[in-house]
């Protein structure tokens, strides 16, 4: 018979094994992971062990949205990170060393921008910024110490979009790391690895999970590119929140429906607002007018719902508080992929010939409010622009 205390630690534990045959995966809340036997710790001393032997080395729901991912995107494995960034910051470090150096295309999410110039170069590793549309011509950029090339297609700001094939075909030829940040396309719009690229990354916070709730990232490689980059996640023993990878491959179960939802509706306003007299352009790739939609049609299969316009030239030099704060169903905050709709609105900066230059450029995640009413609250917040 047990003594009490006994009794408090060790209850309800055999019933809480019991194999319950549920649609989704369990939730695990765990730091230790208990070894069958002795001998299985010695294994794992000896880094030999094949299971799991702790909280960071992947839990069920981890280990199932990986797999899960990694199978839509036709990766040889997947690793869920606790965000987008960090995500990105894993692949940057994984891949490169002291002396090193990188190609970054100029259209990049502010943060990657930052971590090469901010943290790589602390220790040796050089980045030089590429024209957002760069092609085949990327051999001009590559030097002999060129490890990786990161591209972001199209840009979730800018929405210039690369020549993903010709740029991993170079890097396969040359020996370099080619890395896309396809969180626009998600897998099912571009497929990267169908592309010839070595390593596709996705912030699941936006589309895949869809909720603006949870922050999460993934990284999927080819499988010639994969030992280098588990090697150095093993070494930060990096791992995400059991909760956010169970949300994230609930996520994936109705991607397909809202990214169509989204889809729609975003080619509907982007239309609507190319007739609009306040403004200048619509920067959207599905749109013929966009400089690489031809690039566009060739390699993806469909579009976001994240795109932006700027204004004509008399609207642009005023304060733009009275469009934006009037409007009632765009929220005035960052990220997207959502179901609420957002606008985000300032000028921006690059290293190389920017067509945007000094124009306010607005970004507008289209959510899955009704469309008509996100035009009419448009209209209403554009009018004040327009005396
Ligand atoms: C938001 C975003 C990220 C970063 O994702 P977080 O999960 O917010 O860290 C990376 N790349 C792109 C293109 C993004 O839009």
């Amino acid at each position: 018979m047990k003594n009490i205390a006994t009794k408090l630690v060790t209850g309800g534990k055999k019933e809480a094994l019991q194999n319950i045959n549920t649609i989704n995966p369990p939730l695990h809340r765990a730091s230790t992971v208990l070894f069958d036997c002795y001998a299985d710790m010695q294994l794992d001393m000896q880094g030999k062990f094949e299971g799991i032997a702790y909280g960071t080395s992947g839990l069920a729901a981890q280990n199932a949205f990986e797999a899960a991912m990694a199978e839509l995107e036709g990766a040889y494995r997947c690793k869920a990170f606790q965000s987008g960034i960090n995500a990105i910051a894993m692949v940057l470090m994984a891949y490169t060393k002291q002396g090193d150096h990188v190609l970054i295309c100029d259209n990049v999410y502010g943060p990657t921008r930052h971590f090469c110039t901010g943290f790589l170069s602390k220790y040796g590793v050089t980045a030089d910024f590429l024209p957002s549309n760069i092609g085949p011509d990327i051999s001009r950029f590559l030097k002999d110490e060129t490890r990786l090339v990161f591209m972001e297609s199209p840009g979730s700001n800018t929405f210039e979009i690369q020549d993903v094939p010709a740029i991993a075909k170079v890097c396969r030829e040359k020996g370099v790391v080619s890395v896309i940040d396809n969180t626009w396309a998600t897998p099912l719009y571009l497929n990267p690895f169908e592309l010839g690229v070595d390593v596709s990354i996705q912030s699941a916070t936006k589309y895949i999970t869809g909720h603006s709730d949870i922050l999460l990232g993934t990284v999927s490689t080819t499988e010639e590119r994969w030992a280098e980059f588990k090697t150095c996640c093993h070494l930060f023993e990096s791992f995400a929140s059991q909760e956010d990878c169970y949300q994230a491959l609930r996520g994936l179960r109705t991607l397909h429906v809202r990214l169509k939802h989204h889809e729609q509706s975003a080619l509907d306003v982007a239309h609507w607002l190319t007739a609009h007299k306040a403004v200048d352009k619509v920067i959207h790739p599905a749109l013929e007018s966009h400089p690489e939609h031809e690039l566009w049609k060739r390699d993806f299969k469909g579009s976001s719902g994240l795109f932006a316009f700027t204004l004509c030239d008399e609207c642009e030099n005023m304060d733009h508080s009275a469009f934006v704060d009037s409007l009632e169903l765009f929220g005035i905050g960052y990220s997207w992929g959502g179901y609420k709709s957002l606008i985000t609105g300032g000028k921006l900066k690059r290293n190389n010939f920017f067509a945007y230059e000094g124009k306010t450029i607005f970004r507008l995640n289209i959510g899955l409010e009704d469309v008509d009413d996100l035009k009419k609250d448009l209209e209403q917040g554009l009018a004040k622009l327009i005396s």
